[in-house]
């Protein structure tokens, strides 16, 4: 069934970092973190590491704090815990969108939000609200830590800059202030435990019925999760108009370069980024013309 391995579990990060600063073979050591996607690409022998290394249960990986006006998560943090938190309401809507529609809840309660970030699947869901939301990530390895946008970690299909020696210890961001909004909606085959066909996120802030910050993140229609800057230049110092909306999502639909699969084809995914891209941001300028932020 697998290829075999050694376990290791450090008590502490500093531990788990040794043990990676030792790694010669990217594919020799990983770290595993909830394993609900690690375990099933072992069960398919899509990888056979030599080594891997528990890093689920650090304390040091943990906890969500709030304070200074951002939102800080460990990289063990579950999308249970997320979901449980109970300032939940200040992480971002569009984050909170996508953990209700994540897996179902066994998965839920042991996937983490570093490894939905680290597997670099372009259906990742927490990815695109975390894009729209200007997340940050902090790796380290034993030499030190450096921290850089999300928006740039991902450098191609399954690929990042991360480097083999290092782990993602936290994800950290801007606590979204009043007079921003934020929505993620993801298109599935099925309601639960599906993957995403396309998945869409927005974050708007409006100022005297200006919008100064857009974003738009789309996953599952490119090699990697991403953001649609022209569109977003597109919305910012302007106000929203149906017309400015629907030439916004049509810029996002040409970016997006889906891929026919089993889900659905490239061209209904096309479509359905310019339908959801609309849609979301109609609604979500639409609050907050209404003072109702989502
Ligand atoms: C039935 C089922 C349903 C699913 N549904 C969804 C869904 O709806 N939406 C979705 O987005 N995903 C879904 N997934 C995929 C998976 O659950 C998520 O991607 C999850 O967030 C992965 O987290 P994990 O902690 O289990 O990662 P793991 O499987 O432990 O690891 C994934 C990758 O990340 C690396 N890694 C883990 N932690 C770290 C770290 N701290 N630093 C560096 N690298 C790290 C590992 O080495 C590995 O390469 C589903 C999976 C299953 C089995």
């Amino acid at each position: 069934m697998y290829a075999e391995f050694d376990l290791l579990t450090p008590a502490a990060v500093g531990g788990a970092l040794d043990e990676l600063a030792k790694v010669e073979n990217e594919e020799d050591c990983m770290p595993l973190g909830g394993g609900t996607n690690l375990v099933v690409d072992l069960r398919a022998r899509a990888v056979a590491p030599k080594v891997l290394i528990s890093v689920g249960r650090l304390s040091g990986l943990r906890g969500i704090e709030l304070g200074e006006g951002r939102v800080s998560m460990g990289g063990a943090v579950t999308v249970s815990e997320i979901l449980r938190h109970p300032e939940r309401s200040r992480f971002g809507p569009a984050l909170i969108g996508a953990a209700q529609v994540f897996a179902g809840q066994m998965v839920r309660n042991t996937a983490t939000i570093a490894g939905n970030i680290c597997c670099g699947s372009p259906a990742a869901d927490l990815v695109p609200p975390l894009l729209a939301l200007d997340a940050v990530v902090r790796l380290e390895c034993s030499a030190g830590s450096r921290e850089l946008p999300l928006a740039d970690y991902f450098t191609g299909y399954k690929s990042s800059v991360r480097k083999p020696n290092e782990l993602l210890t936290r994800v950290w961001w801007p606590e979204p202030p009043a007079g921003s909004a934020s929505l993620f909606y993801k298109l599935a085959r099925r309601k639960g435990d599906a993957i995403t066909v396309v998945g869409v996120a927005v974050s708007l802030a409006r100022e005297n019925g200006i919008c100064t910050r857009a974003r738009i993140a789309l996953g599952a229609v490119a090699p990697v999760v991403e953001r649609v800057r022209p569109a977003e230049a597109m919305l910012e110092g302007n106000a929203l108009e149906p017309d400015l909306i629907e030439a916004a999502a049509r810029a996002a639909a040409q970016q997006s370069s889906p891929i026919d699969d089993v889900r659905a084809s490239g061209k209904y995914r096309r479509q359905q980024v310019f339908v959801l891209v609309r849609r979301l941001l109609s609604r979500a300028w639409r609050s907050l013309s209404e003072g109702d932020h989502p």
